[in-house]
């Protein structure tokens, strides 16, 4: 933003503008600081539209049930996951007609239906307030569900969930979210370890949002230190999305610089190496999903780190030029006091 002096302000993270309601934009939480968790005003939202979502297709006789991360955090705490940022239903695409009809309907309730993206049919809070229940369309043949997804929908460690068996939602079963009885996958804990989140889904494990940084890990690959670079991973990506909500030049975000650049990511030898020595033993080297996460971590590092010294340099720079003219005014100053007052 430019001062009315020709100078430009020094870039600040977005201030958080709290509670958001239906008539203010959402929180963006996740860039407003390292921790990226969910305020309650967000949470009341995505309950709210939990709620609202399960009713109308309850009402409407439309097979559903919760999935992913609300799923994941019913089952696990009885509670949205702190850091989630939306909610997520599953449906039969063969039942898209029937919820495209019922636009009106959400939109009398405040609500907004977006039906546009052949993935997932999409409930917003508001016009203006993009929290969202997305109800993603699953294909069914031969017993089995599929969805057309992108391949790097997987969880790391998990071969594949972009399919499962129709049995699982032929008798659902009811679980607990934020106190509100939601429809799930029945046996949900079969459900959970075999199709979503491995044998280990009770135990925490915060995800990446940026699916293009996480190698395919296999289960078998899915070792403690895979794990934890997964963990470094996330924590650096945090960190970025902060840094980059608090410096916004859109010509040198990572997104767009490795958009460009395509994967694999091209991380500088050295900086592998540093992030190596620092999060692994020298055994643990050489293996695929060792080095893809050191190289990841490496370069979202080095983005972050770079984003914030190219700010350092302007400062610096800026703070230099001021000194300059302040140094020559008083200069000034002084050279008109030593030729005594200026003549009347
Ligand atoms: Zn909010």
């Amino acid at each position: 933003m430019a001062r009315p002096d020709g100078t430009r302000q020094r870039p600040e993270p977005p201030r958080p503008s709290m509670p958001c309601t239906s008539t203010t934009t959402r929180c963006e939480f996740w860039t407003w600081s390292e921790d990226c968790l969910r305020p309650e005003c967000c949470t009341q939202h995505l309950v709210e539209l939990a709620v609202f979502t399960h009713d109308l297709l309850r009402r409407n006789d439309i097979l559903h049930w919760i999935d992913y991360g609300g799923l994941l955090g019913a089952v696990r705490g009885g509670e949205l996951i702190p850091w989630d940022g939306d909610i997520d239903f599953g449906c039969l695409r063969s039942d898209l007609d029937k919820i495209a009809a019922l636009g009106p309907e959400i939109a009398a309730a405040g609500h907004k239906l977006e039906t546009s993206d052949p993935l997932v049919a999409r409930i917003y809070f508001s016009e203006v307030n993009l929290q969202h229940a997305d109800i993603f369309l699953w294909d069914e043949h031969d017993d089995v569900l599929d969805l057309h997804a992108y391949p790097g929908f997987s969880w790391p460690g998990m071969e594949d969930r972009r399919s499962f068996p129709r049995r699982f939602v032929e008798h659902l079963e009811t679980v607990s979210l934020n106190g509100q009885p939601m429809p799930a996958p029945s046996p949900v804990h079969e459900f959970l370890s075999e199709y979503r989140y491995g044998p280990d889904y009770m135990t925490p494990a915060r995800g990446v949002f940026d699916y293009e940084l996480v190698p395919e890990v296999s289960a078998e690959e899915m070792t403690p230190v895979v794990r934890e670079l997964l963990e470094e991973l996330g924590r650096g990506e945090r960190r970025l999305i902060t840094v980059e909500a608090a410096h916004p030049r859109p010509e040198t975000g990572f997104r767009a610089r490795w958009a460009s650049a395509g994967r694999p990511l091209a991380a500088p030898p050295a900086a592998v190496e540093a992030a190596g020595a620092e999060l692994v033993s020298a055994s643990d080297r050489g293996q695929p999903a060792v080095e893809e996460l050191l190289r990841s971590i490496a370069r979202i590092r080095q983005t972050a780190d770079e984003l914030e010294h190219a700010d350092a340099t302007l400062f610096v720079r800026r703070l230099g030029r001021r000194s300059v003219r302040l140094a020559r005014m008083a200069n000034t100053r002084l050279r008109r006091r030593d030729r005594g007052p200026a003549p009347a």
